[in-house]
């Protein structure tokens, strides 16, 4: 298959090309912004699973540089408007109106005149992305090559949030100075064995979450990659606990044909006590019941919810185990639905809202688009550095040699 077949076949891809973009995921982000406003009053963030760094493009050309997509820019276009309608017809509006429209001209004009390029112009931004792979570099922007599962990058991220934190001193994993967004594009190769890529997935969101426990101040957002299997309700719920909001978005540039969909969680508000770890992080299992049977121990309830849906009405409890013990802090969170008279949320079921986002005007990522005449496909913005097919290459001929 050609270049521009596949520019033809998927418009977004063609589209990041020509926009700058490093991958196509771009838009998924920049939709899911113009949805949930995720940008507002944002200026720490931890990028994960980020390479090759589209979404870090993003964070820096909105954060850093200014730029403004999604809601915001929308939201200029009216005020626009606004101002235009206001010279058409003066006679329209109450003098509250016009002062208010007044304002909020001279506001934005503010605050997109001064376009900025630099890190530096923004000193307040802070933002970390980590991959497994190799990030390649992005101007005010910090990169690790970690693996989001693993403990030992806990310490990593919260250095590198905080440059003064000393991980040999340093008690705990919060960080120090926490952020407002914690974002997850997290996905393993795929298999194509659908369970397995499922399990696979959901295991990346879980340890997104950990992190994000970690990091992530009172009133942050989530947002993370999931596949829609069987279960994910139980995730839902889970959620439910630590987000006000938890809502399930479809970006128009993400294929319909795919499982994939966003988790969106909005005002964070950890349960009082709660202390997250990546040495026992939350996460799907019994372990908290296996814990509370081999000790005969009663742990106290330390957070509850109501969950509401047009399904019912459902009870749901935190339990946490004692501080003192080594399995200080909640280990593992179970949810029991008390309402039903059930033991677990398994029983029940508490559904996400679910939104599709992105402009019906926008290309539609399932669609073939027919290309001009005269189309130049251009090459990608920035190729893996090190992609796992160069190593299967390299191996190969190294066995191909040896047999020779
Ligand atoms: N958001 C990125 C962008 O806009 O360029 C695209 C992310 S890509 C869809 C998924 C990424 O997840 C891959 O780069 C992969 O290396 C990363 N990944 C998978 N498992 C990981 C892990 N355990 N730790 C860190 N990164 C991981």
């Amino acid at each position: 298959m050609g270049k521009s077949s596949k520019d033809k076949r998927d418009a977004y891809y063609r589209l990041a090309k020509e926009q700058g973009w490093r991958a196509r995921s771009a838009f998924k982000l920049l939709q899911l912004d113009e949805e949930f406003d995720l940008f507002s009053n944002v200026s720490r963030v931890v990028d994960l699973c980020a390479a090759p760094g589209s979404w870090s493009q993003v964070l820096s050309r909105v954060l850093i540089k200014g730029e403004k997509f999604g809601r915001s820019a929308w939201q200029d276009r009216d005020a626009k408007v606004r101002q235009q309608m206001l010279g058409v017809f003066p006679e329209a509006f109450t003098p509250e109106q016009k002062a208010a429209i007044e304002k909020e001209t001279s506001l934005s004009a503010a605050q997109t005149g001064a376009e900025v390029t630099t890190a530096a112009a923004n000193p307040n931004v802070k933002i970390v992305s980590i991959d497994l792979q190799p990030i390649s570099p992005l101007a005010g922007i910090t990169t690790l090559r970690a693996d989001i599962t693993h403990p030992a990058t806990v310490p990593l991220l919260l250095s590198a949030l905080d440059p003064s934190y000393d991980s040999a001193t340093a008690a705990g994993t919060q960080a120090q100075h926490p952020v407002d967004l914690v974002l997850s594009d997290g996905a393993p190769d795929v298999t194509g064995l659908h369970d397995l890529d499922i399990y696979v997935q959901s295991q990346l969101l879980f340890a997104a979450l950990n992190l994000a426990l970690c990091v992530l101040k009172p009133g942050g957002k989530f947002v993370a990659k999931i596949f829609r299997g069987r279960n994910v309700d139980i995730l839902y719920a889970q959620l439910k606990i630590f987000f006000e909001k938890v809502i399930v978005a479809k970006p128009r540039s993400s294929r319909a044909s795919s499982v994939e969909a966003f988790i969106v969680c909005l005002n964070f508000r950890p349960p009082a006590g709660f202390h997250a770890s990546l040495e026992e992080p939350l996460g799907v299992g019994q372990r908290l019941d296996r814990l509370v049977k081999e000790r005969d121990m009663q742990l106290p309830i330390v957070a509850e919810a109501t969950m509401q849906s047009s399904r019912g009405t459902w009870d749901f409890s935190v339990k946490s185990a004692p501080t003192t013990s080594r399995e200080g802090g909640i280990t593992e969170m179970e949810v029991y639905d008390e309402t039903e008279g059930n033991d677990k949320v398994n029983g029940s079921r508490w559904i996400a809202p679910f939104i599709a986002c992105g402009d019906l005007s926008a290309f539609d990522s399932d669609a073939s688009y027919q290309l001009p005449e005269d189309y130049v496909s251009l090459d990608p913005v920035q190729p893996p550095i090190a992609p796992p097919y160069k190593r299967a290459l390299e191996m190969r001929a190294a066995i191909s040699k040896t047999t020779r």
